[in-house]
């Protein structure tokens, strides 16, 4: 059963959606869904937006979308389908903030679930030794920090945009500056409610149903769909001191970031970013850091040099400050970053954590926002990392970018290798995220088409220089390059398929198994 779909149902990558397409609501299977006793509610009509996602790229047009209003809504529906066996086609697609950029969260002529209708029982924050918060897997992590504040705690594990929901990243893994601390979100969850592709209601965790709590994380949503998880928090700092160094040679500039993760008594958060053919660079920054030596940093000028900025924090509370600057200071006289290129600034935690909030706010209103997101998220080992940044930074991308490029390295040995996620096999591995936007007209430098090509390009690079390279968030069309994707663990993961969701019906928008007839 684990065969993809056909070419039907795979997308070319400039389809959009023709309002003129009727959805299938005249189909029985679709209308039999109307005799379900819910708390919620589906809606048949004025459903385009579920086509849509942050991508821009991929538009399926689904028959239904349900606003549930609890889990036995989306239990019901599912076990609805799965009782109709092979004479239904239908599929379903939890859909969190709909912020996947090839279609995952969509369900061709399926039924999308909106995630973000699911708000009972309301979220709860437990304090106590262990601390956590219970929420819905559709809350958006920009509410869950909100609300744990209050109680002076916070998740330990982000992603850099805080407006995705709980169980959107952790079908994948949640990844950021303090993953090499603390592992990605999938590592700091007690425990999940999920329901199967068969329409059970099932909780489990580490001690209680393991195989299919550590099979959901980072499982693509492939063997349920989340409806609650406890998240496991820590006490929350007040402040944080956000500086930026640049380099102005990688080897320098990855072996700082190397040193620095696996320190102890380090950063509380380590990134970094390529920044390419960008002269005047540091009087783009001076709004929001200041340099340490004003006079220094204006004489610094980038030349359309590639440099590499490196992206530190330390967390802190107002009392602590002299001791949070010491440590500071001696962390910073261990680094090799160009002298005059210092920035510093302080800002409040959330403030920090919700920095590309800002972004997206400035980009919304000069219709930005919208517009195609060819994304490459790719994890490379420490062993290959200098080859990579020499021939993609050196080579392939030297004089152009259409978007952040963030290069920051991360230790396995803080992650569990239970969960589904699959990672490059060495225990450092370099999380590299090619932050594209394009315009879908334009056929120059800024054009999809050419963004397309700069990507397969650096796809050709890794596959051809064997760097053992892993897609993050991944997206492949056919069978083969999934099973190459999953190595040896591709044959747990068709199991779980085949235990937790043996019609397939379960997040179709992944293109990893065909819905069985
Ligand atoms: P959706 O796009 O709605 O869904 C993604 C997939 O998860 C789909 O297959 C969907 O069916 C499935 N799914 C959704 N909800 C559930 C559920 N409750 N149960 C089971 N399956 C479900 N990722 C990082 O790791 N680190 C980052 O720093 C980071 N930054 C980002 C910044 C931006 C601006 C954007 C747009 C994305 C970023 N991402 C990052 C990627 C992001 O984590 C993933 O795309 C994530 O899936 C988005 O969450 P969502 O709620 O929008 O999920």
């Amino acid at each position: 059963f684990c065969s993809i779909p056909d070419n039907t149902n795979l997308c070319s990558k400039q389809s959009s959606v023709n309002p003129s397409v009727i959805p299938y609501k005249s189909s029985s299977n679709i209308s039999s869904l109307e005799t379900l006793k819910l708390d919620g509610y589906f809606s048949f009509d004025n459903i385009d937006y579920a086509a849509k996602d942050f991508g821009n790229r991929y538009h399926f047009l689904p028959s239904a979308v349900l606003h549930p209003k609890s889990a036995s809504d989306i239990s019901n529906t599912i076990k609805h389908i799965f009782r109709m066996g092979s004479t239904s086609r239908l599929t379903v697609a939890a859909r969190g903030h709909s912020h996947s950029v090839q279609g995952q969260a969509q369900a061709h002529q399926g039924i999308v679930i909106n995630m973000e209708s699911l708000r009972g029982p309301e979220m709860k924050v437990h304090t106590g030794e262990l601390p956590y918060v219970d929420a819905s897997g559709g809350e958006l992590w920009i509410n869950i920090l909100h609300e744990t504040l209050k109680y002076g705690l916070a998740p330990k594990s982000w992603t850099d945009y805080l407006h995705l929901t709980v169980g959107g990243t952790l079908s994948n893994a949640g990844i950021s500056g303090q993953a090499f601390k603390h592992g990605p979100q999938i590592n700091n969850i007690y425990q999940l409610e999920v329901v199967t592709g068969k329409g059970e209601l099932v909780t489990c965790s580490e001690k209680q149903n393991a195989e299919l709590f550590y099979g959901v994380l980072g499982g693509l949503g492939q063997f349920g769909i989340i409806t609650r998880a406890k998240i496991s928090l820590e006490p929350a700092p007040k402040m944080v001191k956000w500086i930026r160094v640049l380099y102005d040679e990688f080897s320098k500039f990855s072996k700082d970031q190397e040193y620095l993760i696996s320190s102890e008594n380090s950063f509380d958060y380590i990134e970094g970013l390529v920044i390419i053919n960008r002269t005047g660079l540091l009087n783009n920054w001076r709004s929001s850091f200041n340099p340490r030596d004003p006079l220094q940093a204006s004489k610094f000028i980038s030349e359309g040099k590639t440099l590499y900025c490196l992206e530190i924090a330390k967390y802190f509370n107002p009392d602590e400050s002299d001791k949070m600057n010491q440590k500071t200071e001696r962390l910073l006289s261990e680094l090799r970053y160009v002298p005059s290129t210092l920035f510093m600034s302080e800002v409040s935690y959330v403030e920090f954590l919700d920095r590309v909030h800002l972004s997206e706010i400035k980009l919304r209103a000069k219709g930005l926002w919208e517009i195609p997101h060819p994304w490459l998220n790719l994890l490379i080992p420490k062993n290959k990392i200098f080859e990579f940044a020499q021939e993609v930074f050196g080579n392939i991308l030297s004089d152009n970018s259409n978007g952040p490029i963030i290069i920051y390295p991360v230790n396995k040995s803080k992650w569990n290798n239970r969960t589904s996620l699959i990672t490059p096999e060495e225990d450092t591995f370099y999380l590299v995220a090619f932050l594209s936007s394009a315009m879908p007209t334009s056929t120059g430098r800024d054009g999809l088409l050419h963004v397309l090509a700069q990507n397969q390009r650096i796809l050709d690079f890794c596959s051809t220089a064997s760097l053992g390279a892993k897609q993050y968030l991944p997206h492949y069309t056919t069978q083969e390059e999934w099973q190459t994707h999953f190595g040896p663990q591709w044959e747990v993961f068709v199991r779980r398929k085949s235990a937790y969701d043996p019609m397939a019906i379960l997040a179709p928008g992944q293109r990893i198994f065909r819905r069985k007839l």
